[in-house]
């Protein structure tokens, strides 16, 4: 960050801050106990009665503003909304996309596709929970994604395919990044892309197919199909060619909302493999007893407290207005780190029972693994800190 900020007036709260919305919270996740989410993962099924109930407390309306019938809250309130389900031993992954991918409409839309999407997306009447960008053959490399859209009188007519596209089918509409100018056709390779907002509901069938893509984690992933999709051109969000902007300036906040779930791992982990290690017996003494036990869900305990801070100060000064891009990144880092630490600490205090699926470790495991590769990998932020924090030269 530049010294020339001023960061004197910028206050970063500690403890239980939003202690309200945490009880809300903790009182809904109550009623959705581990045995809710072993069995949908067991069906690999969608977790509608859980996101229904977090629509219905405004909590996944949370980051809209009130003129569209949101709540309005700040982004740390939002993000301890999610890191208490996390930490409740929920999975907020079926529902968070609900919270921000409508941040691109709010930012960028007209005033009239804010007007006609934004209050039935905090009523939860509409789903915008999709989100289109990653592609198979080109993955991380974004500007060089593949998808077309070729405007056509008043529609875009959209050709190709996204991989890994979460929730698409438990939702009405999708954010989808397209090529609306071919890359060899502009300056800039992130010039020439659009952002469209595509109603699933009309466009299954009639140019759009959605398969299920069978994942590691039950996170309702998808393969989407495109072939001759027709998209009004009203649907396209901000100026045509200059989508990649549009999404890039929400990253931070998405950055740091996510890592506010790895926080709430963390602690479930830290939690679950304490009480296991004071109550599990054996050679006549608690295993939490054994340094080779105890010290790394210690080492796991600090690098959480470490992630904490980072993620509230990411908050802070997104807040703020002021820059975060280092500080949303390493939060992004240092918390999937963190839980990282704490999941294999607890599967390792857990001996072979962390292996059993009534434990919940397994589970929460595999979900909690998901940080250090999605919506960003932990290489791609180590690029972002070594070019734009550090100054070393780009590394691809
Ligand atoms: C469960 C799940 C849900 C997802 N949900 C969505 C979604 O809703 N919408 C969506 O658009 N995408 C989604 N994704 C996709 C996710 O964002 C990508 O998987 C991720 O961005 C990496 O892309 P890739 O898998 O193609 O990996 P690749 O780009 O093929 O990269 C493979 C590995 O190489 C590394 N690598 C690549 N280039 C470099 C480099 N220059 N320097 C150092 N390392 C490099 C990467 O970090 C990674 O570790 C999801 C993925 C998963 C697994």
């Amino acid at each position: 960050m530049s010294n020339d900020i001023d960061l004197h007036n910028v206050s970063v709260p500690l403890g239980e801050d939003f202690p309200e919305i945490r009880d809300g919270v903790r009182r809904i996740c109550a009623d959705y106990p581990a045995a809710y989410w072993r069995d949908l993962d067991r069906r690999e099924a969608y977790p509608s009665e859980f996101v229904q109930a977090m629509t219905e407390a405004g909590y996944l309306s949370s980051l809209i503003p009130e003129e569209y019938g949101g709540a309005g809250l700040s982004l740390r309130a939002a993000g301890v909304i999610l890191q208490e389900c996390h930490s409740s031993g929920c999975y907020a992954a079926a529902a968070h996309a609900q919270m921000y991918t409508m941040g691109t409409v709010l930012r960028h839309g007209s005033p009239e596709q804010k007007a006609r999407y934004l209050p039935k997306i905090a009523s939860g009447e509409l789903r915008l929970q999709a989100f289109g960008v990653t592609e198979p053959t080109t993955g991380t490399d974004t500007t060089k994604l593949k998808t077309r859209a070729v405007r056509q009188g008043d529609h875009y007519v959209v050709h190709g395919q996204k991989v890994w596209t979460s929730r698409a089918e438990y939702s009405d509409l999708m954010l989808l990044l397209v090529r609306t100018t071919p890359a060899d056709q502009v300056q800039k390779k992130t010039d020439g892309i659009s952002v469209l907002l595509v109603d699933m509901r009309e466009a299954r069938g009639n140019g759009m197919e959605i398969r299920k893509l069978g994942a590691m984690v039950n996170h309702n992933t998808t393969e989407i199909f495109f072939d001759g999709l027709k998209v009004p051109a009203e649907n396209l969000i901000g100026a045509e060619g200059k989508g990649f902007r549009c999404i890039l300036d929400g990253l931070n906040a998405e950055r740091i909302l996510v890592s506010h779930e790895s926080i709430g791992d963390a602690q479930w982990f830290i939690r679950t493999a304490t009480a296991y290690a004071n109550e599990r017996v054996v050679f006549d003494r608690p295993i939490g007893k054994n340094q080779g036990i105890q010290f790394p869900i210690a080492r796991a305990y600090a690098e959480l407290q470490g992630a904490d801070m980072i993620v509230r100060k990411s908050a802070a000064l997104f807040e703020a207005g002021l820059p975060c891009g280092e500080d949303a990144n390493l939060a992004k880092l240092l918390s999937a780190e963190a839980a990282w630490s704490a999941a294999e600490a607890c599967m390792q205090t857990h001996g072979g029972f962390g292996y059993a699926r009534e434990y919940d470790v397994e589970r929460r495991w595999r979900e909690a693994r998901i940080q250090r590769t999605a919506p960003i990998s932990t290489n791609l932020i180590l690029a972002y800190i070594g070019e734009h924090v550090l100054g070393m030269p780009r590394s691809y």
